[in-house]
């Protein structure tokens, strides 16, 4: 007969597991031991459970090479990305991981293959900037997850009622405020990654005056200086007498007629903080309109970054092509292709007229 007990660390919460044999995730360190010992547990609990590892699921494999750029960039950012959230929403990402995913990423989106080298065309933190400024609003995974992690101290630190808020105010905190909680040398991983951001979500906390009590007194910024904890040192904040966990409406002498506020997190806000940036372009926002093709906008794209492969630059990497231009024997280049080429400026010329705006060749 199994006999079924409460998970060492959760009595309280009266969690009898952490892990659910559904479709799982391991995240570990690549090494040889640590594979042997995730192979050795999965083994243990298939004996136990009867439930074998289904090596036909275990793969992570992209590719579609019968796609074409902006294929492949349409599916990115709509189900990679979409599954990134997901997965850093819920539980911090190891760097190595969010490397290999990235590598990936841009093996398949470059080459349309799931691993090996890749021709990258444009700068991979190009790709990252959003539309109006010029790239392809993908989604820096590392930045992002650090948007998730703010959000998950944010939950903590608020006190929200889910059974993990409660299980970390129990077995992490013990009654000390996240803001002031000293890391330890034992601390696992995770932990810490969180605690790390700490100095970042309340850089971007806000404030607002209105109901509620749960302003703390030392770690909330509730004043223009920040968290009254930061500016005081250690005799300072013991000569005011007031408790750690102190809130706000309790500090009558400081606030009197029990001023109430709140504190918010606004995760927009954390994300601007963090991600990539660059000047608003103006052609960003007719590139990608809903009326155009998504295969010639990504032309243009590709053009707008001077970045073809256009002969003058096939001859600039040595390779031996006729640098020619095939319509009229001119020089091949960006500026040539699109707007010198005696066959351009004809194919200019009929959809300016078509447009009523042709005005003569040269304007
Ligand atoms: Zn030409």
């Amino acid at each position: 007969m199994l006999v079924f007990s409460f998970h060492h660390l959760s009595q309280a919460e009266q969690i009898t597991h952490t892990r659910f044999a559904d479709d799982m995730v391991i995240v570990v360190s690549p090494t040889q031991r640590n594979i042997k010992i995730v192979q050795y547990y999965l083994e243990v609990f298939g004996e136990i459970t009867r439930l074998k590892l289904n090596c036909v699921k275990v793969k992570f494999t992209l590719g579609a090479r019968q796609l074409s750029f902006g294929g492949r960039a349409q599916l990115v950012r709509s189900s990679i990305f979409g599954l990134q959230n997901f997965w850093c929403a819920n539980i911090p990402i190891p760097k190595y991981v969010i490397h290999e995913v990235e590598q990936r990423i841009r093996t398949f989106l470059w080459d349309g293959k799931d691993k090996g080298p890749y021709h990258s065309k444009v700068a991979w933190k190009t790709l990252f900037l959003p539309l109006k400024e010029g790239g392809l609003g993908f989604k820096c995974m590392l930045s992002w997850s650090r948007v998730c992690l703010g959000k998950l101290l944010w939950n903590i630190a608020s006190m929200k009622q889910t059974l993990w808020v409660q299980w970390v105010q129990n077995v992490r905190l013990k009654g000390v405020s996240v803001w002031a909680y000293k890391r330890r040398g034992r601390d696992p991983w995770y932990w810490c990654k969180i605690l790390k951001v700490r100095p970042l979500v309340r850089q971007k906390l806000q404030v607002s005056v209105g109901n509620g009590d749960n302003v703390l007194f030392w770690y909330d910024p509730w004043c223009a200086l920040g968290p009254v904890w930061d500016y005081l040192d250690e005799t300072e904040r013991a000569s005011l007498q007031i408790p750690l966990g102190a809130k706000l409406s309790e500090v009558e002498w400081i606030m009197p007629g029990a001023r109430r506020q709140t504190v918010r997190l606004v995760q927009s806000h954390l994300w601007g903080e963090v991600r990539c940036r660059s000047a608003t372009v103006s052609w960003g926002k007719w590139l990608w309109s809903c009326y155009g093709i998504p295969k010639f906008a990504f032309i243009v794209w590709f053009l707008l970054q001077n970045r073809l492969r256009t002969k003058d630059r096939l001859c600039r990497w040595g390779m031996e092509v006729d640098p020619h231009c095939v319509l009229c024997g001119g020089f091949e280049t960006h500026d040539h292709l699109f707007f010198e080429c005696s066959y351009a400026a004809e194919v200019w010329r009929v959809i300016l007229q078509r447009l009523g705006e042709y005005r003569g060749a040269k304007s």
